[in-house]
């Protein structure tokens, strides 16, 4: 027996205390308390309708939540239709695919990335062996493909001829002075309709990227983020989504969070990091990617980032799980786009709108 016994009475006096604590406190410290048993559940972007139920099904069989997310996304990742993940990714403004992404355990509270890796089709998963193999959180460029390679990913060409014909009808049409001419039967090219039916040809750089929260049984988190990043970036730039409290961020206590859209808004207010800080201190998943927005939105203070309002002309969008699986999603500009994919063991996946700040008329 050891020299202190707890005896029942005392468990049930201290768990009596902890609750009156805990309610007189508010919800702050709510995550004192121990971890509910929730459905499993994967909140991710709206192009993660499969992976969410990937990670479900992993989740259900028993894989930590941040393998189960990872799982899930590789499903985005290896599709050539999904031109903002992986294979099939649109590139840099010089013609390469550059990948980001980066992975959270909220359990360890550990976490691994790679930023601006080519020629590996599954970055997510170079990131979770840079999490669990090396005492390391990043590794970008040339030494991240060097690590991938030690580890035995395959590496590919990842230019699909759909996202290169895509860069070459924007390299061509983007500016009058210089030396690129645009072709005109290009607009009729099968990939290059597809592409604007997709995206619209007003803007011709949206974006995209997958972001899945994953929430085991047991209330453990874990997160992924991956990219090919904004569409023709500047060979070797970096967005939000493999910076760990930008792109992603969780926190075994209280719940997970990550963003897709305008990578250096996100960057600037830490914005996943943030939303877990809101919900830390009560907020739904839903109210704290929206004040987390409106954080965005103070702090956009640069003219040519503002319409004539003053409003963001950028989108951004977040996504958020507590662990006690209640699910959230908000973007600063609404529209069709404006969604998330929720699956909760038991049921399929589905898609549900976000909140959002403003709508354009
Ligand atoms: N957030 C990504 C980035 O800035 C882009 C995206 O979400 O499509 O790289």
């Amino acid at each position: 027996m050891p020299e202190n016994p707890i005896t029942r009475r005392d468990l049930i006096t201290t768990t009596a205390r902890a609750a009156a604590v805990a309610a007189a406190v508010g919800p702050a410290l709510a995550h004192a308390a121990p971890p509910p048993l929730v459905r499993p559940v994967a909140v991710s972007s709206m192009n993660g309708l499969g992976a969410v139920k990937v990670a479900v099904e992993r989740m259900v069989a028993g894989a930590p939540p941040v393998d189960a997310a990872v799982a899930g996304v590789a499903l985005p990742e290896a599709d050539p239709d999904d031109v903002t993940v992986g294979y099939g990714g649109l590139p840099n403004e010089e013609g390469v695919v550059q990948l980001d992404a980066a992975v959270m355990d909220g359990v360890t509270m550990r976490a691994g990335a790679v930023a601006a890796l080519e020629r590996i089709k599954h970055p997510a998963q170079v990131a979770l062996e840079v999490m669990r193999g090396t005492d390391r959180i990043l590794l970008v460029g040339d030494g991240a493909l060097r690590f991938a390679r030690a580890h035995g990913f395959p590496e590919e060409n990842l230019l699909t001829e759909r996202a290169r014909k895509i860069w070459l009808f924007w390299k061509e049409n983007a500016s009058q002075n210089d030396d690129w001419l645009p072709e005109p039967k290009e607009i009729d090219d099968p990939d290059i309709q597809w592409f604007i039916k997709k995206y619209g040809d007003v803007y011709f750089r949206p974006t995209g990227t997958i972001h899945l929260s994953a929430c085991g049984e047991g209330g453990q988190l874990g997160c992924c983020t991956t990219t090919s990043g904004l569409f023709f970036k500047l060979p070797g730039r970096v967005g939000d989504s493999p910076l760990v409290g930008a792109g992603l961020y969780c926190d075994g206590d209280v719940g997970s969070a990550g963003g897709t859209g305008h990578g250096e808004s996100n960057i600037i207010v830490a914005g996943a990091h943030t939303v877990v800080e809101f919900m830390r201190h009560g907020s739904s998943p839903e109210a704290a990617c929206v004040a987390t927005l409106e954080r965005v939105v103070r702090n956009t203070k640069l003219d040519y980032l503002r319409d004539a309002k003053g409003r963001p002309k950028n989108n951004l969008l977040l996504y958020a799980v507590n662990r006690a699986g209640e699910v959230g999603g908000a973007a600063i500009w609404a529209g069709e786009r404006c969604k998330y994919a929720v699956c909760r063991a038991g049921s399929e996946p589905r898609l549900f709108d976000c909140a959002y700040l403003f709508k354009k008329t």
